[in-house]
């Protein structure tokens, strides 16, 4: 039977131009690629692109602090969001133009609008218009989830992060997450009061433990009040803003109320089901370590998996389907090891094994240092530094590294090499450090603080 397409992607996400850009530009595929709403997807448009720009904007006013510190004489240091914001929406039309570039460049042929899917090789799309193709990619994504609450249309989403007319006196962010607790940074940089509700023990689940701890009692004495323990029942518009009625039977009123709760795969509407595909509990579609569902033609990656939602997993993923299914190149992405950073302030790098999981592994040796750095503490801030390492009794390997610091996210990226690569302790102690940095540390931690 003859295609229209070799293969037709539903998604100009990460992982969907991605897999539409190496299919076609590099394994000469004929490729269709349907997007509804703008290329580039949740990173570029409503995700880390304009979060890590808004996390830049927020860190300023400590580093105008501990200027002083040092001797700046800087006067009065004033923010503007409308500016900001103006930039920050010509930087994404550059970037969406860019991704559209990069996909037509390749020979992709690019469809404006939202599809379907109608058989195993058919798509069909909003104008009523249908395509055959050989394999289908469904790399949707996810979306924002917000609990069924009363009141819950008071609060907005991360999406709506981006578009603020102005910023708020008085926030709330609901949420334990990474993306809650980045925002809740973000919007306190910015000289936002802001309160982050979550109704766990602590905020970031699945992290390291004692590096949450950091991360929170950091938080914490910065300003931000983050309530454990705490979720919102009802919300209430009041003359003056929204009215938070918690659990721990408190109201209070804030002028913004963020919800970011979770976000679930966008898989409603598409046609999997009919296609005899059972989806997992939040509507994730299973997938083998190929990529490929229960329907040979069918295939999906990215958040719309639900392995693992990160931008790099799901342009990995989206790499190694085309490999496989374009180059003659069976290749599964590797789901081990991947590092990732939250960039709350400060920090948090990680990799591997937490301490916790590790410890139900197998008998483990943990180091682990907490400090105050150089550049702040001459400022005069407490702020401390941790550096962790999770080692195997037995392998002596590098099970886990988790950092909780400044610019962790960069440091995070180089020790996963190491680590990816099986390094040992001894490796890492016969690594000789460079000097004054905070990182040095990691190769410099003698004694283990506890076994395990
Ligand atoms: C606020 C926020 C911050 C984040 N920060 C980071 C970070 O710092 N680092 C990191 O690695 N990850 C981060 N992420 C996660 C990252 O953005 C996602 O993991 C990544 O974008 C997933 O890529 P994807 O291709 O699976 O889906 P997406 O990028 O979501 O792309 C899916 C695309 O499909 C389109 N679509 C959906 N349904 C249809 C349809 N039926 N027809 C046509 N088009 C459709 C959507 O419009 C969307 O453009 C963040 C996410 C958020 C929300």
């Amino acid at each position: 039977m003859a295609f229209d397409y070799d293969l037709f992607v539903i998604g100009g996400g990460s992982g969907g131009v991605r897999a539409a850009r190496i299919a076609s530009g590099e394994h000469g595929a004929k490729v269709g690629l349907a997007e509804e709403s703008r290329m580039g997807g949740t990173c570029v448009i409503r995700g880390c692109v304009p979060k890590k720009l808004m996390v830049f904007a927020s860190a300023f006013p400590e580093t105008f602090e501990e200027a002083r510190s040092y001797g700046w004489d800087l006067g009065d240091a004033l923010f503007d969001w409308s500016a900001f914001r103006t930039r920050l929406e010509a930087e994404l039309d550059r970037l969406e133009g860019a991704y559209r570039n990069t996909l037509t460049n390749a020979g992709v042929t690019i469809h404006d609008t939202r599809a379907t899917l109608v058989d195993p090789h058919r798509v069909r799309l909003a104008s009523g218009e249908e395509f055959t193709a050989r394999h289908i990619l469904v790399a949707t994504g996810g979306w924002p989830f917000v609990p069924e609450i009363p009141g819950k249309e008071l609060a907005i989403t991360s999406n709506e992060m981006f578009h603020l007319d102005e910023l708020p006196q008085r926030a709330l962010v609901v949420g334990g997450g990474f993306i809650a607790s980045e925002f809740a940074c973000i919007l306190h940089g910015l000289g936002v009061e802001v309160c982050q509700y979550y109704r766990g023990a602590q905020i970031l689940r699945g992290f390291d433990d004692e590096a949450r701890g950091h991360v929170a009692t950091a938080m914490q004495a910065r300003g931000i009040q983050v309530h454990c323990g705490t979720d919102v029942m009802r919300l209430e518009k009041t003359h003056t803003g929204i009215r938070a009625i918690a659990t721990d039977g408190t109201e209070r009123e804030f002028d913004l109320v963020l919800y970011a709760t979770g976000r679930r795969p966008n898989t409603r509407d598409l046609g999997l089901e009919a296609l005899g595909l059972t989806l997992g509990r939040h509507g994730e579609i299973p997938v083998d370590r190929f990529s490929q569902t229960a329907v040979p033609s069918v295939h999906a990656v990215g958040d719309v998996t639900g392995r693992i939602n990160l931008t790099p997993v799901a342009i990995r993923e989206g790499h190694a389907f085309a490999d496989t299914i374009f180059g003659g190149r069976a290749t599964a992405f590797d789901h081990e090891l991947v590092a990732s950073a939250v960039f709350t302030q400060p920090e948090l790098g990680s990799v591997g094994l937490t301490e916790e999981a590790a410890r139900e592994q197998e008998p483990i040796e943990v180091y682990s240092t907490a400090f105050r750095p150089m550049k702040t503490a001459f400022a005069g801030k407490p702020d401390r530094v941790m550096m962790k390492l999770i080692v195997s009794q037995a392998s002596r390997k590098v099970l886990g590294c988790h950092i909780v610091a400044p610019e962790a996210g960069e440091m995070i990226q180089l020790a996963a090499i190491a680590i990816r690569m099986g390094a040992t302790k001894e490796d890492f102690d016969r690594t000789c450090a460079v000097h004054p940095t905070m990182s040095e540390e990691l190769v410099t931690m003698r004694k283990p603080t506890r076994t395990a």
